[in-house]
């Protein structure tokens, strides 16, 4: 259920009001825009009656909320989410005009490989560095990431070129060895694991969600929901292509999600092109046509030696390539009025 209340409730009135609704043992979650106060309720609202709602002094507007996601619904909370980053007072944000981009390979593989694809691509513009440290493979007999040391390695790489890191989070037990990550990624695979996400919820970090590979919009929302629920609203959703029947491509890039999730959440969103297409000669296009349609950034796998990389290199962009991009992508979110 969603409250909105009228322009210019003092605090006091506010207050005593919250109080009036948490008596029916549901918990109420205020959002503040510029002109509107909205105060969306969680929990069992059916022992509320609308209209006794509606005629008190301070309400404009009772609503009730028809999808399961109440947190991530933008209904609760009208105004944009937006992330903001600090590094040594180097700041970045995901959401609010700016058009995110993360780069780097699929996974940290050596010092010498992260340190130089990090150069290149905050050279290039890149806000963020992405690298798998513990990575989920579909065969036992892949490449499994570096683990800790790949963490170690990423932390020096944040260090030297000072830019945010992204890596993926596959146990909710090893979240401890997740302190100097900026923001940890649910990979499609875990998109489900409610243990992973109810654990993020307790933390404070940013999470990036990927959208499981068979999974509607509304489950995407919903495990989000679990991640909101435990208090942590600090989260970007991703879209990396769903399954499909067709092998001209390694999944379908789902962008008429974008749109819709704009609708439907306040979260920002981000697409990943490489996962979504599994070959680097498709990225530019689908990067350009997900800046159109109104993503907040891209995620993008790029390596040095992207012909001898341990996993994804046929859909990963030469630090050239993806510089390349870039230039391209600036023109491209200065006509939708966005910054890269
Ligand atoms: C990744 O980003 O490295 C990854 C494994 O992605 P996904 O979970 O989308 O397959
Ligand atoms: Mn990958």
């Amino acid at each position: 259920m969603i409250i909105v209340l009228k322009p210019g409730v003092s605090d006091e009135d506010l207050n005593n009001f919250k109080a009036y609704i948490e008596k029916f043992g549901v918990k109420v979650d205020r959002s503040q825009g510029e002109n509107q106060t909205v105060l969306g309720l969680v929990g069992d609202t059916t022992v509320i009656n609308d209209d006794a709602i509606k005629a008190n002094r301070l309400v404009e507007k009772v609503m009730r909320v028809q999808e399961p996601y109440k947190r991530a619904n933008r209904m609760f909370h009208p105004l944009d989410t937006i992330l903001d980053f600090d590094i040594n007072g180097r700041k970045s944000k995901i959401g609010g005009g700016s058009f995110a981009v993360i780069a780097g390979p699929c996974s940290v593989e050596s010092r010498e490989q992260l340190i130089s694809v990090a150069n290149d691509v905050k050279k290039a513009g890149a806000m963020f560095l992405r690298g798998g440290a513990f990575k989920p493979r579909t065969s036992p007999y892949s490449f499994q990431g570096m683990g800790c040391q790949g963490l170690d390695i990423l932390v020096e790489a944040k260090k030297q070129c000072g830019l945010p890191i992204v890596t993926e989070l596959m146990e909710f037990n090893q979240l401890e060895l997740f302190e100097d990550v900026d923001m940890i990624q649910v990979g499609a695979r875990n998109m489900q694991n409610f243990n992973l996400l109810k654990e993020l919820g307790r933390c404070r970090k940013p999470v990036l969600l990927k959208r499981g590979m068979a999974s509607t919009m509304t489950e995407l929302l919903m495990a989000a929901e679990y991640i909101m629920a435990g208090g942590n609203d600090k989260i970007v959703l991703c879209e990396r292509g769903i399954r499909g029947f067709d092998t001209f491509s390694r999944n379908i890039l789902d962008l008429a999600i974008i749109p819709a999730l704009k609708k439907k959440t306040h979260l920002p969103v981000i697409i990943d092109p490489s996962h979504a297409t599994g070959y680097s000669w498709m990225v530019s296009s689908m990067s350009k046509a997900a800046l159109a349609a109104g993503a907040d950034g891209l995620m993008i796998e790029v390596h040095n030696d992207p012909e001898h990389a341990l996993c994804d290199g046929e859909q990963s962009l030469t630090p050239d390539a993806f510089a390349s991009l870039i230039e391209v992508l600036r023109k491209y979110a200065a006509i939708e009025g966005k910054v890269i």
